[in-house]
């Protein structure tokens, strides 16, 4: 079957479609046709070898994927039957998506809600999936669509593309930040009322700000986090899961203990079963059709090493499909 796989050479990680045999493929209790894959960030940083995502070669890497369960011993899975995996290490420590086969643990697996299909999911992805439990941690946090306006940072990436669409398709007043001026009329589009610079928010500023906003989602870390925390609103919620920009936090415990701000931490990979079924039903609810044609662009898996490099240069928009079949 075919496959990305990575190998070290000399030091550098490098990606290209060779072929692998369904022996090869690692322990579990599942097999999975993968019909559809997605490149993520931090797919990405594997790929590109950036940040020591793996370290384990040779390895088919995919964060995510969704298709068909081909053969199972996992008494919960029929064959035929459509699912979806995001996380869990799986193309990290476990070969991943971008194969047209995988073996996996039947606890990683989440089968495809109503009203989804596996194309639409991976156009969702790990990204849109961890928008979701943003939207979720806000709510958790009491902000809600009348609380007042929420900021999205990251805005034309996959986690902040899918913020957007999620909060103001459930009513939300939503202001994105993004870093290209030429992403307004597609974050417009998503349902962004008004497009902020990325630099207003990157630079040092006041411990405490003018309360802007009822609640953020954060995908870059570093200043902008800081920024946002400073300008959260009382009782304000922040749910922050990423750093496109950085991991540092430069910020004071200021908004925590005079304005009662909760910052919220988002992780995709160790989610709990019963959460991520939540999250892929609101998911399959929430999502307009149109969010699927205007936010996707769809690859082959040849394509995918050069479409890395674009997401480290930030060059590219929105999620990236992956066709895992020829
Ligand atoms: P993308 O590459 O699709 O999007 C990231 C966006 O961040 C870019 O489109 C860009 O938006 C902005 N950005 C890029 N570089 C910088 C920079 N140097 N400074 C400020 N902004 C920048 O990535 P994803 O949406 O897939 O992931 C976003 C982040 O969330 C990553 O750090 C990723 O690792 C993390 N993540 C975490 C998960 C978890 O479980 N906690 C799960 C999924 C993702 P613009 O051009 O509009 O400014």
């Amino acid at each position: 079957m075919r496959a990305l796989l990575l190998e070290q050479n000399d030091g550098k990680t490098v990606a290209a479609v060779g072929q692998i045999s369904a022996e090869q493929l690692p322990e579990g209790d599942v097999v999975v046709d993968v019909d559809w894959s997605s490149l993520n960030y931090k797919d990405a940083m594997a790929i590109t070898g950036t940040g020591k995502i793996i370290r384990q070669f040779p390895m088919v890497p995919g964060i995510d994927f969704a298709g068909r369960v081909s053969s199972s011993q996992d008494k919960r899975y029929d064959v035929g039957q459509q699912v979806v995996l995001t996380g869990w290490g799986v193309g990290e420590t476990h070969w991943g998506g971008l194969a047209e086969q995988a073996r996996v643990k039947g606890d990683w697996l989440v089968t495809l809600p109503e009203g989804l299909d596996a194309r639409h999911a991976m156009i969702i992805g790990t990204a849109g999936f961890t928008a979701m439990l943003c939207v979720m941690a806000l709510e958790e946090g009491g902000v809600l669509p009348d609380s007042g306006e929420v900021i999205v940072s990251g805005a034309s990436g996959g986690v902040g593309s899918t913020a957007i669409t999620l909060l103001a398709t459930l009513g939300y007043d939503v202001v994105a930040i993004s870093g290209r001026a030429s992403n307004t009329d597609y974050l417009t589009q998503l349902g962004a009322k008004r497009v902020l610079s990325r630099e207003e928010f990157s630079k040092e500023g006041r411990a405490l700000d003018k309360q802007l906003w009822a609640g953020a989602i954060d995908s870059v870390g570093d200043q902008t986090l800081a920024t946002l925390l400073s300008q959260t609103v009382y009782g304000g919620t922040v749910a922050a899961c990423g750093l496109a920009g950085g991991y540092q936090l430069p910020t004071t415990v200021m908004p925590f203990i005079l304005r009662n701000v909760r910052l919220q931490g988002i992780d995709s990979v160790m989610c709990p079963l019963h959460r991520r079924m939540d999250a892929w039903e609101r998911l399959a609810q929430t999502l307009p059709a149109s969010f699927y044609e205007r936010a996707a662009t769809e690859i082959s898996l040849e394509k995918v090493p050069e479409t890395a490099a674009g997401i480290m240069a930030n060059t590219v928009t929105g999620r990236t499909l992956v066709k895992v079949r020829a």
